[in-house]
């Protein structure tokens, strides 16, 4: 493509409403606009890295025997009120009402609709497994659609799904799916994790999220120095022994301490001169509309999903300063375990709190904790269990190696949904004794769109972007500096028609601008590989060649110009860890 014929609206200025970077360098390099909030237009630029990026995922799912469909995003209410997700789905799903006044919606994610297809086709045994995916446009009304590609309201997803005969089935085919998943974004030359994820009620590991590693990622993932363990926070288990008191549990009993205006664990250390790790922090939650006081080691983080998946919850909300108040009869801030009336109130705590004693607490009265407070003596606790974050002092819960948390872009996702749509939707099909028998299924998502901002969190410096070369526009940027010299513009016509016919992907810079602009583009744009064609050096019969990843420049003899580029090449797409 001559970048002087193409629709590349480049910006100098960085666009305001831009917080991360490939949000700001996809808006300034005119691979993107925005429409209205969050959602976008792709322009040749966008549209042509999307499609490297479907390509290749289209692939990988056709060798794992996936097949593809394209299914409706309109979907009718009725689908989505047979599993109940009509009135459960909340406000991210666009619901609408046609001529007939019928409910609709925009799809978020296909499962109804792929599972009604199935039931109305499939009858026997014979006929499964069965894997079907798509890549298509979904909307979701989220909340805060944000950083461009990465959070959007519209966006690109493939979405795919598998009916088995049974548990073994549906096993191999989550394990086909994660082995395709790997190689996809191992193709796509991106720096990724597989991390164990939370499957809510399912259980067992039937849960894996695939994580662009970066360090503006929104997820952290606990990784482990020396295995391959790898969970996301609220998988990632605890098993840190607790440290013991030598107190003798002689403690005296508790006793009231005035703590005027310390109302978070900081202002009651800082007050009372303690340390984080002596207080116990009393969250207060509504549990399904029941209250639960959940307590943790003063400087530890509570996970929500780990006390929702204890208690069995379906909903989990912070309680509000008027709960708070109704519950403990004090003023946010107080809260404590001992002495806690509320009606029908359940404790639980964290595992580390089952040892020590001498503890600081609210006293669930207005400026006042308590001290000396033995948690098996002074409380009645429900139950002890894993409730926290993991941090880089726990260890590996699989090997006792060293934790390290990473930031990640979580960009695939696969599950295993056991019988939750086939059962609630009634996919049946008749088993070899021709008895009727629920398709066990699984769901396997990836976010096409945002792997392309994905990419660019991992991958850009100062200048710009630095794709992958499976996931560029283009391969190559070729600059042309010819100015008003006729010979370089012919041997840079040259190349391109070369290298065009050999199949590779140029950009081909052959605008009137001054070299300076040419050089600050390519960089900007991104491409993995540029040539750089000028008057000094066609004289010398070189063309000077830079590596966009790490800079390294060489210069490629035109004498010899398809083999130097060729082993070139080779040498650019070992740099990403991709094969030729
Ligand atoms: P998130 O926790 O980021 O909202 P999710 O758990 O809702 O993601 P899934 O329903 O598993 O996501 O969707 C499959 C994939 O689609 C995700 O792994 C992600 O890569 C992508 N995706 C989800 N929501 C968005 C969005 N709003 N914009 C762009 N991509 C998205
Ligand atoms: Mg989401």
């Amino acid at each position: 493509m001559r970048l002087s014929k193409a629709y590349v609206p480049t910006l100098k200025e960085v666009p305001a409403e831009a917080e991360v970077v490939s949000h700001r360098l996809l808006l300034r390099g005119g691979f993107v606009r925005q429409l209205t909030r969050g959602v976008y237009t792709y322009l040749p630029l966008g549209l042509r890295a999307v499609n490297k990026v479907a390509d290749i995922i289209r692939q990988e799912m056709d060798r794992a025997g996936a097949q593809e469909v394209l299914m409706p995003m309109v979907q009718p209410g009725d689908l989505w009120r047979e599993t109940g997700r009509w009135e459960f789905y909340g406000r991210e799903l666009l619901r609408f009402k046609d001529r007939l006044d019928r409910d609709f919606c925009l799809g978020p994610t296909h499962e109804e609709v792929v599972t009604d297809l199935v039931r109305g086709e499939v009858r026997s045994y014979r006929q499964l497994p069965l894997n079907l995916y798509q890549i298509q446009t979904k909307f979701r009304d989220e909340i805060r659609p944000r950083f461009g590609l990465m959070r959007g309201r519209e966006f690109i997803m493939k979405d795919g799904y598998s009916f088995d005969r049974d548990d073994a089935g549906a096993d191999a085919s989550y394990h086909a799916m994660y082995d395709a998943y790997c190689a996809v974004f191992r193709r796509l030359g991106l720096e990724f994790r597989p991390v164990e994820a939370d499957s809510g009620t399912i259980g067992g590991n039937f849960s894996h999220e695939f994580m662009v590693l970066a360090e503006t990622g929104e997820d952290t993932i606990a990784t482990c120095q020396a295995c391959d363990y790898a969970a996301n926070l609220e998988k990632a288990e605890v098993v840190a022994p607790v440290d013991r008191c030598d107190c003798g549990h002689d403690c005296p009993p508790p006793s009231e301490v005035p703590t005027p205006g310390a109302h978070t664990v900081e202002e009651l250390c800082e007050f009372l001169g303690i340390e984080a790790r002596s207080v116990v922090k009393t969250l207060l939650f509504d549990v399904d509309g029941k209250p639960v006081a959940a307590l943790v080691r003063g400087d530890r983080e509570l996970n929500e999903i780990k006390l929702k998946n204890l208690l069995d919850a379906k909903d989990v909300k912070l309680a509000t300063p008027e709960q708070v108040t109704a519950w403990t009869g004090a003023p946010v801030g107080f809260a404590g375990p001992v002495g806690l009336k509320a009606p029908g109130i359940r404790i639980v705590a964290d595992r580390e709190l089952d040892f020590d004693c001498g503890w600081f607490v609210g006293a669930n009265k207005a400026e006042t904790h308590l001290k000396n407070v033995d948690l098996r003596r002074d409380v009645k606790i429900d139950a002890h269990a894993d409730l926290r974050n993991i941090t880089e002092a726990d260890k590996c819960p699989r090997c006792g190696g060293a934790i390290r948390l990473r930031r990640g872009i979580e960009v695939g996702h696969v599950f295993k949904l056991g019988l939750k749509y086939s059962k609630a939707m009634n996919a049946t099909f008749l088993d070899e004794n021709g008895r009727e028998q629920v398709m066990v299924m699984g769901c396997y998502g990836i976010g096409v769109s945002r792997i392309v901002a994905a990419a660019i969190e991992q991958n850009h410096d100062d200048d710009g972007i630095k794709f992958p070369p499976s996931i560029a526009p283009y391969e190559v940027s070729l600059l042309s500096l010819a100015g008003k010299d006729k010979d370089v513009a012919e041997a840079a016509d040259k190349i391109y028609a070369d290298l065009s016919a050999k199949g590779v992907e140029v950009l081909y810079d052959d605008r009137g601008e001054r070299p300076g602009v040419k050089f600050k583009d390519a960089d900007l744009l991104g491409m993995p590989m540029q040539l750089v064609l000028g008057g000094k050096g066609l004289k010398n019969g070189v063309v000077e060649a830079k590596d966009r990843r790490t800079g390294e420049k060489r210069e490629l003899k035109l004498a010899d110009f398809a083999s130097e580029f060729d082993a070139w090449r080779r040498a650019v797409r070992q740099g990403w860890g991709l094969d030729i």
